[in-house]
């Protein structure tokens, strides 16, 4: 096994480097933290993904989870404000008045605040361990030591992740459910008489997005299908390539459009997408273990809810260095 930390002493380590983690992540590292992320997916993003496929030659990319986010609180507001500067946020009319999408993909947020971090990607936290004063992190081969763990997973997974140590956390994500999501994406030779956005309520489809007409996208006409959380359920175990059948046949049916034949179809089950709307603590931290967790399902089931989550994180813990020095 290899250690990590050890050495240059980590002070946070976070686990899961989705919007919460690497909202708290920067702030923690702005007030010179010494912080490291792990996260088990391939490349950044987490449910702000963005999935490449060459279609015809062409690299084609389709926003596969969390579809556009809304900015309503002051300093998320600033900080969206500095991404769009950046170039990797713009604002999406089709979707609402307050509706801004990554670019050229939804996980660019993410990406451009990972790359000022010390991210590990592809690196899965199994097991959290005390040991004497840290916390020792497994992840397979590796082992990382911190003096502070956050763990900012979706609540099933921290549920799990939690169980041996910090069980009070484990049972408060034990009792969050989210609902499932299955997302279909479609390329078409020709576009569809269709608007860029459909939502709705009642039926198998809850949305679909023309995802080529988003800011800074360009190439083959995409679309991206969402099933409702009902449908999703029905179809939960089968496998995609029927689910992505089924899907395209609900899509042309809700929508009215003449049917087409993809030149290109897949699709992506997502177990935890949201989680039920409630509002709880925004985050939790245990002062005396040097625990914390924290996600969107700790605030609300949204973007901003994720980054708003990972803040009161950080800012829990600036308190308590505040609390120790006066
Ligand atoms: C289909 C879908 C549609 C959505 N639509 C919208 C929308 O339109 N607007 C909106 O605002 N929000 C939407 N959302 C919700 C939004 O994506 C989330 O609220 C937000 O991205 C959650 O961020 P997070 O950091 O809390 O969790 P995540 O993004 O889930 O990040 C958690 C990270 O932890 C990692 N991880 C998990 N377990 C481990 C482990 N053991 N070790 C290491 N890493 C681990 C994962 O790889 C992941 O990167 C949607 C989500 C989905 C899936």
């Amino acid at each position: 096994m290899r250690l990590r930390g050890m050495d240059g002493q980590v002070d946070i380590l976070i686990i899961g480097g989705g919007m919460a983690g690497l909202s708290a992540a920067t702030a923690l590292a702005g007030t010179g933290a010494r912080v490291t992320v792990l996260d088990k997916g391939r490349g950044p993003g987490g449910r702000m993904a963005a999935r490449r496929v060459e279609i015809g030659g062409q690299q084609v990319s389709f926003d596969h989870g969390a579809q556009y986010f809304t900015a309503r609180d002051p300093d998320f507001r600033e900080t969206v404000a500095a991404w769009e500067a950046a170039g990797v946020a713009a604002r999406w009319p089709a979707a609402g008045a307050d509706a801004w999408v990554g670019t050229p993909g939804m996980n660019a947020p993410v990406r451009a605040m990972g790359e000022a971090l010390d991210v590990r990607w592809n690196v899965r936290a199994e097991r959290l361990l005390r040991d004497g004063a840290l916390w020792r992190v497994e992840a397979g081969e590796e082992v990382f030591t911190a003096a502070t763990v956050l763990v900012a997973v979706p609540a099933e997974q921290a549920a799990v992740l939690l169980a041996e140590a910090a069980p009070d956390f484990a049972a408060r994500a034990a009792a969050v459910a989210s609902e499932p999501c299955w997302a279909e994406m479609a390329a078409f030779a020709e576009p569809l008489p269709l608007a860029d956005t459909f939502r709705s309520d009642s039926g198998p489809v809850s949305w679909a997005a023309r995802n080529s007409a988003k800011p800074g996208r360009s190439g083959a006409e995409t679309w991206v299908i969402h099933a409702s959380p009902a449908r999703s359920r029905e179809l939960i175990d089968l496998p995609k390539d029927e689910v992505a059948a089924i899907l395209l046949a609900d899509f042309f049916a809700a929508t009215g459009a003449p049917a087409a034949t993809p030149q290109h179809l897949d699709a992506h089950r997502w177990l935890y997408a949201q989680p039920e709307a409630r509002k709880l603590e925004g985050s939790l931290y245990d002062p005396e273990l040097r625990i914390g967790i924290a996600g969107d399902w700790l605030h609300s089931p949204r973007v901003e809810g994720a980054w708003l989550s990972g803040r009161a994180f950080a800012e829990a813990l600036r308190q308590e260095r505040l609390a120790s020095t006066s």
